[in-house]
């Protein structure tokens, strides 16, 4: 069966010595943690997700979860008593505003917390998951009513969120959205449509689900600029905010999947059911973005999640499974085999993924302290800056981590031979689990849309400048350190390639956007290997440094190794992105439809 320990030592490095912390003590809730807090609020985590959610997870991909005729849902065995742990430690509203109930701590730490659990159990995080966009979204959009009624209760877990997109005929393109409100003389809305694919839109955790739907009012204009966005609450709240009577809002049915089978994933029936309007009609989507860009780098953190509960587990077969000899000579002459970490391309997979997970970690962490930073800095410039860079990294961290996350857990798949397609072991659960995230939240193709057509441009490309000029000056900051030289190099080059890819882009996908297209994928993972290069250069000067002063010599040696190997082996890939970049649309787009 598959093991899980949380890496709270990596978390301590980063937020420690990469990224320092104490930096941000004149951010609201930052100096509240201490170091001697940071390290007991990880480690509590930590325990409850290694001792409480992980031992659930392949409970609950084995039962799933049960719908009754009635349309209440059963999650599997466990959840409920797990929840009720989770959600009572106060772990959903960790970074919540005080005023409503939550402890104002660093959305950083949130982050992490959403990491451990994630590769604890995949589908248990979701229920609560979808609660921190929803949380920000009425922040950010809720009337006072709304607010007061709500926060409270999501901030607390008592109640959880959905999110309502998708229908039958409209998953990426919303401007097809058939779901309708029709107004009420009491100002509310009877919504009437069918969504699919609801994720946690039934379920027996909590008392109630508070439905965030887009739907189109009665008259509205057609495509994306008609939609308006619903609260629609399972339980309708009484005056004083505590559930009454049931709504119309029902789900029909679970969907049968791939994967992550311990959450619901509903096709829920709104038959005239009374909903609220959150913001302004007609702009709908701009406060389901809210919502969407908070879900989109917690899918991007699943996809590092289950991309590190694969690699631990397949660093633990290959210490433990004989097979074989070493081409070098044999090394464990006592045993019958010598064990297959022995094995240059075992070790080949297992340094892949541990050199991405730690870059990749280190790019969340990063772009959660921007996300700490656009909350809660008084300073307008930063604001804005951290606001350009979480515009920025968003598509990438959700794009680049869930693909190459998913590829990680098929090769970690890979080093269990067969053993890895039987389901004893417990690691194909991993790559079914983790395949979803390419596919929701925009699928990955849509996300690197999104980098190349709007985000590259935005504001006269202000956001992509910045991050290019300050990988740039990092780079020439350093240039006489000898020590950091093989790290710097590799960077640099990779660095020019992301600019030529850029220019590339400005000179010849502006009259042909197939060209855009057709290089958006490549593009997208050029833009994370450079900001994960950039990752790998921090920490090693962070561990270099840490060396010199004699300190944690281990974990700091395998770091200056570490990421000489993601230096070596995986930053070069950006030469070939940038080949098929530059070799535009035409062999895509040439061939008729008829042809496939
Ligand atoms: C387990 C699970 C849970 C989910 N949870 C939720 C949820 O809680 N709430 C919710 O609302 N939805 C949810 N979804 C739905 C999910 O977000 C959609 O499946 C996803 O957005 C893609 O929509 P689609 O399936 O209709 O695919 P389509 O939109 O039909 O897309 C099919 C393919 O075409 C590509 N494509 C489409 N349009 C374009 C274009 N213009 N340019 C280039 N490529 C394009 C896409 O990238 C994709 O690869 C969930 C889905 C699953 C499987």
């Amino acid at each position: 069966m598959p093991i899980y320990k949380a890496p709270v030592d990596e978390m301590l490095f980063l937020l420690q010595d990469v990224f320092r912390f104490d930096r941000y003590n004149n951010l609201r809730g930052f100096a509240d943690v201490s170091a001697e807090a940071l390290e007991a609020i990880l480690r509590q985590i930590a325990r409850l997700a290694e001792e409480v959610l992980q031992p659930l997870n392949r409970i609950g991909d084995l039962e799933g979860c049960r719908r009754e005729p009635d349309g209440r849902v059963a999650t599997p065995k466990g959840f409920k008593e797990a929840y009720r742990q989770y959600a009572g430690g106060g772990w959903v509203g960790l970074s919540a505003p005080v005023e409503f109930g939550g402890q104002g701590l660093p959305e950083t730490l949130t982050m992490i917390v959403n990491e451990f659990v994630v590769s604890a159990n995949m589908a248990f995080g979701m229920y609560s998951g979808l609660s921190q966009g929803a949380i920000a979204m009425l922040i950010a959009h809720g009337t006072p009513v709304q607010k007061a009624t709500y926060l409270p209760r999501l901030i607390a877990g008592e109640w959880t969120a959905t999110m309502n997109l998708t229908e039958p005929h409209c998953g990426t393109d919303l401007g097809l959205l058939r779901t309708k409100a029709v107004p009420q003389p009491d100002g509310s809305y009877q919504i009437t449509g069918t969504k699919i694919f609801i994720s946690a839109g039934e379920h027996d955790l909590t008392e109630n689900i508070v439905h965030l739907v887009l739907a189109r009012i009665e008259g509205a204009p057609s495509g994306t600029k008609g939609l308006s966005l619903f609260l629609v609450p399972k339980l309708l709240p009484q005056s004083d905010g505590t559930p009454g009577a049931h709504n119309n809002a029902v789900c029909g049915s679970i969907e049968h999947k791939m994967g992550i089978h311990g959450n619901a994933t509903c096709v829920m029936n709104y038959e005239g059911a009374s909903g609220r309007l959150v913001g302004e009609a007609n702009r709908g989507l701009q406060a389901m973005f809210t919502m969407m860009n908070v879900a989109r780098l917690y899918v991007g953190v699943q996809g590092l999640a289950q991309s590190e509960l694969a690699y631990q587990n397949a660093a633990l077969y290959a210490k433990d499974r004989l097979q074989g000899r070493a081409i070098s000579g044999i090394k464990f002459p006592g045993r019958a085999a010598d064990p297959i970490i022995v094995h240059p391309d075992i070790r080949r997979v297992l340094m892949s993924i541990k050199a991405f997970n730690e870059a990749a970690r280190a790019l969340v962490i990063w772009t959660a302290l921007k996300e700490d930073v656009r909350h809660r800095s008084p300073d307008e410039k930063e604001h804005q800056a951290a606001d350009d860079h979480l515009g920025l990294l968003t598509p990438v961290i959700k794009g680049v981590l869930t693909d190459q996350g998913f590829a990680n857990t098929v090769a970690a798949q890979q080093v269990f031979g067969g053993h890895g397609y039987i389901a004893e072991t417990g690691i194909e659960q991993i790559v079914r689990d983790a395949r979803v995230a390419m596919i929701y939240e925009g699928a990955n193709g849509i996300q690197a849309l999104d980098l190349v057509g709007r985000k590259l441009g935005k504001d006269g490309g202000r956001a992509a400048i910045a991050f290019l000029k300050e990988v740039q000056s990092y780079l020439n900051e350093r240039a006489d350190s000898d020590t950091l030289n093989p790290y710097l190099r590799p960077l640099g080059q990779t660095l020019a390639h992301l600019q030529q890819a850029s220019m590339w882009f400005m000179q010849n996908a502006v009259g042909k956007a197939d060209n855009a297209g057709a290089g958006a994928n490549d593009y997208m993972h050029m833009f994370g290997l450079v900001a994960m290069g950039y990752m790998w250069c921090r920490m090693v000067e962070a561990a270099q440094a840490k060396l010199a002063r004699g300190e944690n010599t281990e974990h700091c040696r395998a770091k200056l190794v570490t990421g000489r190997f993601f230096m070596e082996r995986i930053l070069p890939e950006t030469a070939a992105q940038l080949a098929r970049i530059e070799a535009g649309a035409d062999s895509v787009m040439e061939l008729p439809a008829e042809a496939f």
